[in-house]
């Protein structure tokens, strides 16, 4: 008789895992509490994979070898609580799609900046001819391509709910962009659960394998000497160091076995500190594979940087207006604020997910000159700021905050939006809100 995999989620990563499984020859059973989209089952009914939607009926787990879970899905979800109990084993769909793969894998983990590295990384491997494949949090899932592709290199981008499940998956290199308090819902408002979660990455590496971290970030750093992990560490960052990727007159230089690699930065088309840190993660990781300095310059230096992170997307009377509608929390919106020269009009707020805005002060004091709430709750916001700018506006919609921008915004300013905050109180999600300020901006 046939094993059997259950897969919890039919979104992206759970039609992955379910295609791969079937690939692999297992019986397989899709479950999903909401409605499943009528295309993924068609898909389903095709390769002959039953499947229930609105329940997780219990029945329909017996005898699973394993469960592929969705990242979507809390670890206090009633069906993952009873799955524990009853003893099943839990994977989350990169674990599962790595044990049917020997490619070398590129894990990419951090609160900020997976996205811009991981995209950055996977242009460096491409253009220096690699045959790779991009996945995990972008575009086609892992597990899909492992079925349908033949790739020896994998850059994936990994949130830590894909980390929270792993077992054996063990990246070659694994990146840690930085770690500032995001998703705390998910880990009982406890930092360190969120910590160990990310460090998940690193847990079964062994001593060939390479850790690139963000040395600037002491919390990351300290927290990741303590767990004496097994694999090479690098750090990068923008402070000098003895050993590792540094930065010093618009130059990357990556040092490591007493060996020194410059890569020249000016021209890049991208710009802030935070950038230049995913560059260096990404150049480092092209060093570690042997490509050389003129091709990882040759390209990052055409590098277009993913939608709705920095986006420019319209000068209008002298006014730059930015979309950065993926600053999803603090952190994110301080890079955005520091990397702007001219005084700014900012459109923040939205679903508040435990922010403390203290560190954005002294960046809003000094460049900030009037701040645009968008959210169905401003309170924190408003305690928080609501003395420190002249100019302090509560709206309701994206057209409305815009409106309000281009009033008050004067020549050589910049309109931001910067949310730092979660989308789901007025927008379907990030790209959601972006696109309607994009919208509202070229309506003016
Ligand atoms: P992620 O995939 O981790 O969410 P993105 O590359 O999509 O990261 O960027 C998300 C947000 O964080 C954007 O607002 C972007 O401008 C900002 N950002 C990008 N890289 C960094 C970084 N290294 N540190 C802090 N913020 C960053």
């Amino acid at each position: 008789m046939k094993e059997k995999v259950v897969i919890l989620g039919a979104g992206e990563s759970g039609k992955g895992a379910a295609i791969l499984a079937k690939k692999q020859g297992y019986e397989v059973f899709v479950s999903d509490y909401s409605p499943i989209p009528n295309a993924i089952k068609k898909l389903l009914e095709e390769l002959e994979i039953n499947w229930e939607e609105g329940q997780h009926s219990g029945t329909a787990m017996t005898g699973a070898k394993w469960v592929v879970k969705s990242p979507g899905i809390p670890e206090k979800a009633a069906i993952i609580q009873s799955l524990r109990a009853e003893g099943h084993i839990i994977l989350s769909e990169i674990e599962f799609a790595s044990r049917f793969t020997d490619a070398v894998i590129i894990g990419i983990t951090g609160s900020n900046g997976k996205t811009t590295t991981t995209l950055m990384t996977y242009e460096i491997l491409k253009n220096a001819g690699f045959n790779v494949g991009l996945a995990g949090n972008i575009g086609q899932s892992f597990a899909q391509q492992v079925a349908e592709d033949n790739y020896d290199y994998y850059v994936l981008e990994i949130s830590s709910f894909q980390l929270d499940d792993i077992q054996k998956f063990a990246p070659h290199v694994a990146v840690i962009t930085n770690i500032t308090p995001d998703h705390l819902d998910r880990y009982n408002y406890d930092f360190n659960a969120y910590l160990k979660a990310k460090l998940n990455i690193t847990k079964n590496q062994k001593s060939k394998d390479w850790i690139l971290f963000n040395e600037d970030d002491p919390i990351l750093t300290n927290f990741l000497l303590d767990q004496k992990p097994k694999a090479k560490l690098l750090p990068f960052g923008l402070l000098p160091k003895a050993e590792g990727t540094s930065f010093q007159n618009d130059k990357i230089f990556i040092n490591k076995n007493e060996q020194m690699n410059t890569i020249d930065t000016l021209g890049f088309p991208f710009s802030g500190k935070h950038n230049m840190l995913n560059a260096m993660a990404a150049a480092t990781i092209g060093n570690l594979l042997n490509i050389s300095d003129a091709s990882i310059r040759d390209c990052l230096s055409h590098f277009k940087g993913a939608p709705h992170r920095m986006e420019n997307v319209l000068t209008i009377q002298k006014v730059k207006y930015i979309n950065d509608s993926k600053a999803t929390n603090v952190n994110a919106t301080f890079f955005a604020l520091d990397s702007i020269e001219t005084p700014i009009v900012w459109i923040v707020g939205g679903v508040d997910k435990g922010n403390d805005y203290e560190s954005l002060l002294p960046l809003v004091n000094r460049k900030v000159k009037a701040i645009i709430c968008l959210g169905v709750d401003n309170e924190k916001l408003k305690a928080s700021f609501g003395n420190v700018c002249e100019i302090w506006v509560e709206t309701q919609s994206m057209q409305e905050a815009v409106k309000v921008a281009h009033k008050v915004a004067s020549e050589k300013e910049t309109v931001l939006l910067s949310p730092a905050c979660a989308s789901f109180d007025l927008f379907n999600n990030y790209e959601d809100r972006g696109e309607q300020f994009k919208n509202a901006v070229r309506n003016l």
